[in-house]
C-alpha cells in the first residue's frame, strides 16, 4: 500500500515525509544544504524570509538575499515573515518590511508563511490594502475563536503544531473550526515528530492519520502546485 506522507509546512528541523524547512533569510543555507543527507522518506522544500524579531540584527540586504533565494529550485515560499509586539523594532518598520515581502511573494507568486503575535488586526490589514492575491499561511496558531473567524473570512490559511498537544490551549479546542481545505500541521523548531502532531490532529478531527495526511497534501497541491 502506497501510503500519503506526512505535510510538515513549517520546521526548523529535517523529518518524516515533506518537509518546508524555514532558512532564514537564507544566507547559511547553501553550506549546510551541501553538508546534510537525505534520508528516505525525506523531502525536503524550503521557505526563505525575515522574521520580525531578528530585524534589529539583520540589515536591509536581508530583503535582496530573500529576493535572490527566490530564483532557487525548491524554495516554495516566503515566511517565516510577519508582525510580533515583542520584537525589539517597531510595528511600522515590521510593517514596512512584511510589506516589501508580500511584493517579493507577488512576484514571484510564492505564498507566504506568516509568524504573527499580538498584531493580528495590523496583519488582515495588510494583506487588504495590498489586495494580496497569493495565499497567507499563519503557522503556529494558537489565539481565539474571534480571531480565527476573521483569519478564515479573509482567506488565510491556518497551521497548527505543538499547541495541540495541550488540551487547554485555543489551538485545540478551535482545530474543528478551521475548513479542511485550509488547514495545515507543523512542528516548528520543536522536536515533537510530525507524526505526533498528526495523531493528536486526527484525533481531535475524528480523521485517521492517513485521511489527514490526504487532507494537508491536497491543500499542499492547491497552495504550492507541489
Ligand atoms: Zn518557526
Amino acid at each position: 500500500m502506497n501510503l500519503n506522507p506526512y505535510v510538515n509546512i513549517h520546521t526548523h528541523h529535517v523529518g518524516e515525509g515533506i518537509n518546508v524547512l524555514d532558512v532564514g533569510e537564507g544566507k547559511a543555507w547553501i553550506e549546510d544544504e551541501k553538508r546534510r543527507g537525505i534520508e528516505e522518506g525525506q523531502e525536503v522544500f524550503y521557505s526563505v524570509g525575515v522574521h520580525p524579531m531578528k530585524l534589529g540584527e539583520i540589515g536591509e540586504d536581508a530583503l535582496t538575499c530573500v529576493n535572490d533565494m527566490l530564483c532557487t529550485g525548491r524554495v516554495i515560499a516566503i515566511g517565516e515573515c510577519g508582525l510580533d509586539r515583542r520584537s525589539p523594532v517597531c510595528i511600522e518598520e515590521q510593517e514596512r518590511v512584511l510589506e516589501r515581502q508580500v511584493e517579493l511573494g507577488e512576484k514571484f507568486r510564492k505564498p507566504l508563511i506568516i509568524h504573527c503575535v499580538k498584531a493580528y488586526s495590523e496583519l488582515i490589514a495588510i494583506r487588504k490594502k495590498m489586495k494580496s492575491s497569493i495565499p497567507w499561511i499563519i503557522h503556529g496558531y494558537n489565539n481565539n475563536e474571534q480571531i480565527l473567524r476573521q483569519l478564515l473570512e479573509h482567506g488565510f490559511y491556518i497551521s497548527a503544531g505543538t499547541a495541540l498537544l495541550n488540551d487547554r490551549s485555543n489551538a485545540f479546542h478551535l482545530l474543528r473550526h478551521v475548513p479542511l481545505n485550509r488547514l495545515f500541521l507543523e512542528n516548528d523548531d520543536k522536536t515533537v515528530g510530525i507524526d505526533v502532531i498528526y495523531s493528536v490532529a486526527s484525533g481531535i478531527l475524528g480523521l485517521t492519520v492517513e485521511e489527514l495526511k490526504r487532507v494537508t497534501r491536497d491543500n499542499l497541491k492547491n497552495v504550492f502546485a507541489i
